[in-house]
């Protein structure tokens, strides 16, 4: 079993500059329970010198470090065009060695500039960037990010489309998976009958390392490129995905986040998609947006994949103890106490027992972390940008430990 995390940025993404790097990314994912790791930015001229410094590559195509931690080539780029209206899109691209990656930078500088942030802008399509890629090698694989997301989502409400097909057009069949994003999970993209596999990855900036692995792929095959590709295009070898609870992800409801709005899809249509404080087009949600893009109220494909929904510990332990920070000194410790006896986080959430868990923390937060196992947390909707909330509720608080 592999638990992969394909859609990591680099420092130099979004200007950001901390020393952040692979020996730190390494440290993050071995403390996560994530066993292979997108590089990010392969295209950023500065990131491209680490990786190949840093990294020694196989003939498999997977990367590693000097204490044999693995890592594919990965990047991600954002697409701003106009088809019937301002498009925004931002795909995830994997290439397969560093030979073709190098045919990547060199296709993309001529598109634009690839040195101000880890993941450039360019002016082209969606099919455009897919037949440039595929000239280069027919191995790279282009997944669009977040797919749900307003802005930069393929589907999204501002600025994206309403199928695959409408984006890709002619180039459609060369598209085998959509990666899920935070907002939405498995069962939402189901109702959307497009022919293709749901990839889950964290979207993580590596100035916060520690959010590597937030959303995670499990595969199940032997680790080369290939094999991973082949998992992606055909689902042989793709065991499941590792999803956080939708209603966590920053874009789950409908709402304002500076008018404090926050409404369910049903309430929105209500007030005419305008927000009822400042009567301006509200920001409309994930939620809302499958409802829109719906072929069915429910369905579940053939070859649909083993989900996981789970909140990070960071935040069950600052939720349990009422700690807006999520890195303070306090939840740090007894996530620390907790890797320091358990290994790794995944293992906490997926598998200690309750019994041993309370040997280290407290029954109640121990408690806590086997409701999220089960996915019985209740959470406040995310908008507008704002992250979900996890609740605490009394009633449950005082049933503690009779499961
Ligand atoms: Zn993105
Ligand atoms: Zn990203
Ligand atoms: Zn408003």
């Amino acid at each position: 079993m592999i638990i992969a995390d394909f859609h990591l940025h680099s420092r130099f993404a979004r200007a950001c500059s901390r020393n952040t790097t692979f020996p730190l990314l390494e440290k993050y994912a071995r403390i996560k329970g994530v066993n292979i790791l997108g590089t990010g930015d392969l295209q950023h001229p500065l990131w491209n010198k680490e990786i190949k410094s840093e990294l020694k590559e196989d003939d498999n195509g997977i990367l590693w470090t000097k204490n044999k931690f693995p890592f594919i080539w990965q990047t991600e780029i954002s697409l701003m065009y106009s088809q019937d209206k301002r498009r925004a899109i931002h795909h995830v691209i994997f290439s397969p060695n560093g030979d073709v990656s190098d045919q990547i930078v060199e296709a993309l500088s001529n598109k634009g500039r690839l040195d101000y942030d880890g993941r450039p802008i360019f002016g082209m399509a969606s099919p455009e960037l897919v037949e440039i890629m595929k000239e280069i090698s027919d191995k790279i694989e282009i997944i669009p990010a977040h797919c749900m997301t307003p802005w930069f989502g393929l589907y999204g409400s501002k600025s994206g489309f309403d199928s695959l097909k409408e984006c890709f057009q002619d180039k459609v069949n060369k598209i085998y998976a959509i990666e899920t994003g935070m907002s939405a999970d498995p069962p939402m993209l189901w109702r959307l009958k497009e022919e293709v596999n749901l990839v889950s990855f964290s979207d993580a900036h590596s100035y916060w390392p520690w959010r590597i692995g937030r959303e995670a792929t499990v595969f199940d095959c032997e680790l080369t490129y290939d094999n991973i590709i082949k998992a992606i295009r055909t689902g042989e070898g793709l065991s499941s995905t590792i999803e956080t609870v939708p209603d966590y992800g920053k874009y789950h409801y409908d709402g304002h986040r500076n008018c404090g709005v926050s409404l369910s899809p049903k309430e929105s249509k209500k007030n005419n998609n305008l927000c009822p404080k400042c009567k301006k087009p509200l920001t409309l949600g994930v939620e809302y947006r499958i409802e829109e893009l719906a072929k069915a109220e429910e369905y579940k494909p053939k070859n649909a994949k083993k989900f996981y929904r789970l909140i990070p510990l960071h935040e069950l332990i600052a939720v349990f103890y009422g700690i807006k920070q999520l890195s303070s000194k306090k939840v740090w410790d007894i996530y620390n106490k907790l890797i320091n006896s358990f290994n790794d986080e995944f293992n906490i959430m997926l598998k200690i027992s309750y019994e041993d868990l309370c040997k280290v923390i407290d029954d109640k937060l121990a408690h806590l972390i086997i409701r999220n196992r089960e996915d019985k947390l209740t959470v406040k909707p995310g908008y507008d940008g704002v992250y979900g909330e996890v609740v605490l509720e009394e009633k449950k608080q005082k049933n503690l430990g009779e499961f």
